[in-house]
């Protein structure tokens, strides 16, 4: 299955969060390897989407829609940091 980056789920983290979040700062619980949203490896389907980590390949984000509504777990993000001020 082809993969694209974190960007892909800058649509679906806005219509939850109600702001960007790839250019947050994300931790893998997993690894502790840590990264902007947008580095994530992100795989589509028809059901929703995967973001894992670029090290360790472990679920980080899914995003999918469920009676309408969408949804998503976090449960693989040890911590979401802002991105640092430029
Ligand atoms: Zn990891």
């Amino acid at each position: 299955m082809q993969h694209v980056d974190g960007n892909a789920l800058a649509g679906d983290l806005a219509d939850l969060f109600g702001v960007d979040l790839t250019a947050m700062i994300a931790s893998c619980a997993h690894c502790g390897a840590r990264g902007p949203v947008a580095g994530l490896v992100v795989f589509r389907t028809a059901m929703g989407s995967v973001g894992r980590c670029a090290h360790c390949d472990a679920v980080l984000v899914v995003v999918v829609e469920h009676e309408g509504r969408a949804r998503a777990s976090l449960g693989g993000l040890r911590a979401l940091e802002a991105a640092p001020v430029q």
